[in-house]
């Protein structure tokens, strides 16, 4: 009889033999190709119209309906020339990844020719049939219909004949039902709230946007290996696999060569991304063994995290092509290190300057602060929502792990801006602002050196670190759509920026001077947010303590942490930014419950099959061989001599016995625990059973399952094993 783990592992070896030609070419000649980009538009669209396009997009109005038609034609005309037959509206649902319905550019006109056509009131709203995305009751049955409607500010853009609309995705009601919608509204209200504050500093600032640069890890797995895992083909992770004997603690991949099949995947992935207009730079192998990550150069918010939920889906369709399996999986592998997706974000403005470096004159140099410490203040107020903002199912794995971002959110400044705000909080404001004769402003105390931008100080265990120019959110997860990290982030920030500016216009109202004012609010912030700054290490015990003293959210359970999106303090905020209503954040806290619970249960019932079809089978085969040995031993050999010569023999038998037994057992209760999570009455108390109770069982199903896979002739053994998953490529 075959063994299916055999013959995976032999076609994985033939897949390493299979060279894959790499795409030829300068990246300026394909760079955005596949993009209808501003200088593309020019060609195909009417002057005036496109006047009109550009400045409503610019300054973030929505886009006048009379020009729709205009628009389209231009749209199909470039689309049909790239070989275009098809236009999706291309959204974001709360599920995660993206979803797109295709239509045809082929129509029948009113005397039933076939024409091609795209309109421009389907370039602007479309109503797909979305009743099976979660909406978290928004959408009740009278009136469930959903609309995707185009975000302008994202260009169009073609994958194979498709022609992609980027839209929001939103109920009749015009609540949003997905990612994209609140955090265009966050950065519009981030924006404003920004410039506002800016205005102390220089009254030249029109306009202030957030940027996003993201990190993306991810692991590669060959496609027979993987096809051989139920577990990793139904839930993305492995929920059994004993650790392999070499695993990621040479840091030898680290540090090594990109293996040549991996290098012929990359460089094809780059090629597509750079065609879509994603601009990668970066590529690199990871920790772990087969975890690499790729990075692009950061872009406004809104168009980066278009672009990274356009990459992984790039990744998966090249990594096919190269008989690869990409895992976005926070934690595919337990035991090594998870895959995270650092979100690098920083605030611009239109006259060039960015609000998170050190500036060149005090008075950047004091905005540089006031910003600085306005975001500290907005983290701390807001660290548990942060959190909340970054859980998922699969993100859970990661977080807390020694290897990852804890499960505690604090800001890690570096030894220099620490020193800056402690002089800061101990300076008076004679001290810290000095105003010469001609009036200009000296900062006495803040004298801010040119931070290096590659400060070797950097602490890995940090969840949210500023690296010089830009803080860097390293807890959202690698399949996670960055949107809601980053709209909480933009949202907190501005509720911070507008209560900032409130009190410093009372208090120059009433006639203070203003850098006096600017100074005493900021000394205030930094003592007050002292508790969110953390350089120490994130993963000792002793800061989950000391965490906990400073009155930092330490919850660790993903369906509690989802209440943060309901405090009081977080409703306020983002009713008070205008990002999200009650109903919204209610909803999407039914979403988030439902996608655990839904992702629990699946993962529980593929881990009874594993067991009950692979582990349980292969141990009962290998307990077999050894009694029928004992029994053979035994008639060949006297009574005294078998005694020892099967100890080893019996020793075995009895573990696998025990182990099976302790197997059936868990599998019999988590089973039990499931169907009574099952029964609770809402999302949220499913959501909790299946934490509190199933979740622990698989655990202890899976330290039965490895012991198990350890003692098994390897021979028996069906399922591809770490060391093969990891370290085939
Ligand atoms: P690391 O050393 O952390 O791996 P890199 O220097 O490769 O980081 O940059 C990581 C990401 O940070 C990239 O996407 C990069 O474009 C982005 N980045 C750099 N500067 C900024 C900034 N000012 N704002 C936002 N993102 C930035
Ligand atoms: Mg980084």
């Amino acid at each position: 009889m075959g063994n299916v783990r055999f013959d995976a592992i032999r076609r994985a070896m033939e897949h390493r033999a299979i060279a894959v030609a790499s795409p030829e070419g300068r990246v300026k000649d394909y760079f955005a190709r596949d993009v209808f980009t501003r200088e593309k538009m020019k060609e195909y669209i009417s002057g005036d119209v496109l006047l009109q396009l550009f400045d409503d997009v610019d300054n973030g109005r929505t886009i006048r309906r009379d020009i729709a038609d205009s628009v389209a034609i231009g749209i199909r005309k470039w689309a049909m020339e790239r070989g275009a037959t098809h236009f999706t509206h291309w959204f974001q649902p709360l599920t995660g990844g993206t979803a797109e319905k295709h239509d045809a550019f082929f129509t029948l006109d009113k005397n039933g020719m076939p024409v091609e056509a795209l309109s421009g009131d389907s370039l602007y709203q479309q109503e797909p049939d979305a009743s099976s995305f979660p909406s978290g009751g928004i959408r009740n049955t009278f009136e469930a219909r959903g609309y995707s409607a185009w975000d302008p500010s994202s260009p169009v853009f073609l994958i194979g004949d498709t022609l992609c609309i980027p839209t929001v995705f939103v109920a009749y009601t015009g609540e949003a039902l997905d990612y994209k919608t609140p955090l265009l509204r966050s950065t519009a209200s981030l924006c404003h709230a920004a410039r506002e504050v800016c205005q102390y500093f220089d009254k030249q600032v029109k306009h202030v946007h957030a940027n996003l640069g993201w990190e993306q890890e991810y692991f590669l797995v060959d496609e027979s290996l993987y096809s051989a895992r139920p577990d990793l083909v139904m839930t993305g992770r492995t929920l059994m696999g004993h650790n392999s004997a070499k695993s990621q603690q040479l840091e030898d991949h680290y540090f090594g060569a990109i293996p040549e099949r991996v290098l012929a995947f990359m460089r094809e992935l780059e090629y597509e991304a750079l065609m879509a207009g994603i601009p990668v730079r970066t590529r690199h192998n990871e920790v772990a063994p087969n975890q690499f990550e790729m990075a692009p150069i950061y872009e406004d918010v809104n168009l980066a995290n278009d672009h990274n939920l356009l990459v992984m889906s790039i990744m998966e369709r090249v990594a096919e092509k190269h008989h690869f399996r990409v895992l976005l999986h926070e934690k595919p592998y337990a035991g090594v290190n998870g895959s995270g997706k650092h979100c690098n974000w920083s605030l611009q403005t239109n006259t060039g300057i960015n609000l998170l470096a050190p500036g060149k004159n005090p008075y950047q140099n004091l905005q540089f602060v006031t910003f600085l410490v306005n975001v500290l203040m907005a983290v701390h107020r807001h660290n548990g929502l942060l959190k909340a903002s970054i859980v998922s199912a699969t993100n859970e794995h990661r977080l807390g792990a020694n290897e990852a971002p804890p499960a505690i959110i604090s800001v890690f400044l570096g030894k220099q801006i620490s020193e800056v705000l402690d002089k800061l909080e101990h300076a008076s404001a004679d001290e810290a602002i000095i105003i010469n004769a001609k009036k200009e402003m000296k900062l006495g105390v803040a004298n801010i050196p040119e931070i290096l931008l590659d400060n070797t100080d950097r602490n890995r265990t940090s969840p949210f670190a500023f690296t010089g120019n830009r803080f860097e959110f390293r807890a959202v997860g690698s399949s996670a759509n960055c949107g809601a990290a980053m709209l909480t982030l933009n949202a907190a920030v501005a509720e911070q920026l507008m209560l900032f500016k409130e009190e410093v216009d009372k208090r120059v109202e009433q006639g203070e001077a203003k850098e006096r004012v600017l100074f005493d609010v900021i000394k205030r912030y930094i003592v007050a947010c002292k508790a969110i700054r953390f350089d120490g290490n994130g993963y000792s015990d002793e800061w989950k303590e000391e965490a906990k003293k400073r009155g930092l959210d330490c919850e660790q359970s993903t369906p509690l942490i989802i209440d943060r999106y309901l405090s009081d303090s977080s409703v306020d905020m983002f009713g008070k930014t205008n990002v999200l209503s009650r109903g919204e954040l209610e909803s999407r806290c039914e979403v988030k419950w439902e996608t655990y619970v839904k992702k629990l249960q699946i993962e529980s019932r593929v881990m009874g099959d594993l067991v009950v079809n692979h582990v349980l089978p292969a141990a009962k085969r290998y307990q077999t061989m050894l009694l029928q040995n004992v029994l053979a031993v035994k008639q060949v050999f006297s009574a005294d001599e078998t005694e020892s010569l099967n100890e080893m023999d019996y020793s075995i038998i009895r573990q696998i016995e025990k182990h099976s037994r302790a197997i059936l057992d868990g599998v019999e209760r988590m089973t039990d625990a499931r169907h009574k999570a099952n029964r609770q009455p809402d999302e949220r108390s499913k959501a909790i059973a299946y934490h509190d109770h199933v979740l622990p069982l698989m655990a202890e199903i899976r330290d039965h399952a490895d012991a198990v896979e350890m003692i098994v002739d390897d021979e028996l053994w069906t399922l591809p094993k770490y060391r093969e998953l990891m370290f085939v490529h």
